[in-house]
């Protein structure tokens, strides 16, 4: 359903990871190429980033498509980061429609976003969550838990719902974790820095697919890959 991308690197413009790109989360938000589910992300979109001198994530939210946010666009080449989380979204029937239903979700220095849907019900009962939105549900039990135990957390949550689709997206300002369980996933790694997504968002080559149910975490020194099963 959604679609998101993250950046661990040098400072680079929210418009370039954003906008620019031939195919990027804005296209994505009414072209995506490699969707399973769903088929346009119009409800709603959210960028959160982390900048010097700030001990938390600032965010940007809508409950509209990305397209219709042109203030963003205005201001988005002057908003340069080392460390973005960004999703544009689709939402599972039956959500609600609203902003603080839209990725990422925070806790202290985490952003996290969810692609994919749960079962409500099998979640432990959780505080804080910023929505009742499945997503936002799921990120508050994976900030409960802490972020080290994301693939036992997602491997929990995965039992207790065969069905569940479980494609998180986190960040802390210095790491990127993700993992995949039934969506897509790409990676491209390159000097200036590491981008993870559903899906690329340009014919770079030098994208490679994420395996399904395996855990990534992205720091500095490189990506590592673990499996999940
Ligand atoms: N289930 C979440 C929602 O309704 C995420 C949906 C998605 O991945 N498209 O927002």
């Amino acid at each position: 359903m959604c679609r998101h991308l993250a950046w661990l690197g040098r400072p680079r413009s929210l418009a370039s990871l954003v906008l620019e790109p031939p195919s990027s989360l804005l296209v994505q938000s009414w072209a995506p190429r490699r969707q399973r589910y769903g088929t346009v992300n119009a409800d709603g979109w959210g960028v959160g980033f982390f900048a010097p001198g700030r001990s938390g994530p600032a965010r940007w939210r809508s409950a509209r498509p990305l397209w219709a946010d042109p203030s963003f666009a205005s201001v988005a080449p002057v908003l340069d980061s080392g460390c973005v989380v960004a999703a544009v979204r689709s939402a599972t029937v039956g959500m609600p429609l609203e902003e603080s239903a839209v990725a990422p979700f925070t806790d202290g220095r985490w952003l996290l976003s969810h692609n994919g849907r749960v079962d409500r019900s099998v979640l432990p009962p959780v505080r804080d969550a910023e929505s009742t939105v499945d997503s936002a549900l799921l990120a508050a039990l994976v900030f409960s838990r802490g972020l080290r135990a994301l693939g036992t957390t997602v491997r929990e949550v995965a039992a207790a719902d065969p069905d569940a689709r479980l494609n998180l997206l986190a960040a802390d300002g210095t790491r990127l974790l993700a993992t995949t369980w039934g969506d897509t996933l790409s990676a491209l790694v390159t000097a200036e820095g590491t981008a993870l997504a559903s899906e690329p968002w340009d014919d770079d080559p030098a994208w490679t697919d994420v395996p399904d149910r395996h855990l990534v975490e992205v720091t500095p020194d490189g990506l590592t890959l673990t499996p999940l099963d």
